[in-house]
């Protein structure tokens, strides 16, 4: 069977995977060019967390090894006082238990080639989904650098094209699916730390975090022995530090131990641009006609916080669930798609963990600092 599916992002080139091994022919239209020949886009965050609940979708399809090559493992969190003091608390007593740090270009480009190297797959690059109509199947797709518009028909589309989906768009226009979005009133902004003479100016074995009550910033490490680091700021603090010396100033005071690290603080502050944070429900998650079928995978279905690290895991564990769906009814797509729908219990409680885990780690785990960890040094 041919399947239609929007997005060539995480979880839709991971869903190609998936679906040709169980023999289907797989499109992905893609809105960006191929990101193998041209740089990653800006204004993503770099890098991610992946935890077991994705590599395990990963390793069915024996794709861990080559994912987890690229990756750091972080095996704690290493809080930073305001005074410098630093203290390590470990996820496990098992150090072997890390969560890993990876580029999302990278493992974009890793998803990329797993899926192109199969049978039956094939990824049309600037094509954007413009329209798409479940009465007959029909998608439209403005295609790049031009006014033209490709058609295409499908009997079953996916649409795994992120948090502001475009079929989901159409989907939410129907009458009994609901939708909410739901925004923080905080953004984030990523800034760097960069190796200092060729090694890592911090411990590259943790996650790293700076807990100020209403605010907190994060770094994770990535193999050229940088560090991204990401703010979660209210709005009205982003937008307060308006000149070189208030971000200076204000960066000595709260972040002192990071200031010192930051050489392009500056100029990364003012040129990055402030990401929005967002929670999107959408019920249900697939529209079946006499045409075709129309579902949702990954963030278009459920895009959460990023506080729980777990947006694109829980994407790559929609793969596996939708997999064991498609087992269940023989590869009817109707059917397992509506059978999918019963996921939405787990993508509805780990988006609640999300926002109340970003209180815990702003926060809490601050206030618990020296109760539960291990002070290391002071900076
Ligand atoms: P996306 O990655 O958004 O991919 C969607 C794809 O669809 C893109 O390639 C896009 O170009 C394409 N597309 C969009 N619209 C169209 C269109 N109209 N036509 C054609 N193509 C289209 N998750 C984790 O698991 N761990 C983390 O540590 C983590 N950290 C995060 C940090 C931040 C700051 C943020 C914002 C998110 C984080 N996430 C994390 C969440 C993670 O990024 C998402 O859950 C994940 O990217 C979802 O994958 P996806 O494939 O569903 O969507």
């Amino acid at each position: 069977m041919e399947i239609t599916i929007v997005g060539a992002g995480l979880v839709g080139c991971l869903l190609a995977c998936f679906l040709a091994r169980r023999g289907h022919r797989v499109v992905l239209y893609e809105r960006r060019q191929d990101p193998r020949e041209q740089g990653a886009d800006r204004g993503r965050s770099i890098n991610l967390a992946i935890s077991e609940r994705g590599i395990d979708a990963l390793r069915r399809l024996g794709l861990d090894g080559g994912v987890l090559d690229a990756a750091l493992p972080m095996a704690g969190r290493m809080m930073h006082a305001p005074d410098g003091a630093r203290t390590f608390q470990p996820y496990s007593a098992d150090r072997a238990q890390a969560i890993n740090s990876i580029g999302r270009a990278e493992l974009n480009r890793e998803l990329l080639n797993a899926a192109t190297s199969l049978h039956g797959v094939e990824v049309r690059f600037g094509r954007r989904l413009t329209a798409v109509d479940e009465r007959s199947g029909r998608l439209e797709f403005a295609a790049d650098g031009s006014q033209d518009v490709v058609a295409d028909k499908a009997q079953v589309i996916i649409g795994a094209d992120g948090a502001y989906s475009a079929v989901r768009a159409r989907l939410q226009q129907l009458p009994g699916v609901s939708f909410s979005q739901d925004y923080l009133d905080y953004g984030y902004k990523e800034l760097s730390i960069p190796a200092r003479h060729g090694r890592f100016a911090m411990d590259p074995g943790a996650l790293h975090i700076w807990p100020r009550g209403r605010s907190m910033m994060i770094a994770l490490p990535n193999p050229d022995r940088s560090f991204t680091c990401t703010l979660f700021w209210p709005h009205d603090t982003l937008a307060a530090l308006d000149t070189p010396g208030k971000i200076r100033a204000y960066f000595a005071e709260h972040y002192r131990d990071a200031f010192g690290l930051m050489p392009d603080l500056v100029g990364a502050y003012q040129g990055n641009p402030v990401g929005h944070l967002v929670t999107m429900r959408c019920s249900p998650w697939h529209v079946t006609t006499e045409a075709t079928t129309i579902g949702l995978v990954g963030d278009a279905a459920h895009a959460i916080v990023p506080f729980y690290g777990q947006g694109a895991n829980c994407g790559f564990e929609d793969c596996v669930e939708l997999d064991r769906c498609l087992d269940e009814v023989g590869d009817d797509f109707p059917r397992a798609l509506e059978l999918f729908e019963r996921r939405r219990a787990d993508t509805d409680v780990i988006a609640g963990l999300a926002l109340e885990n970003f209180v815990e780690m702003r926060d809490r785990v601050g206030s618990r600092m020296f109760l539960a960890g291990k002070r290391v040094e002071h900076a």
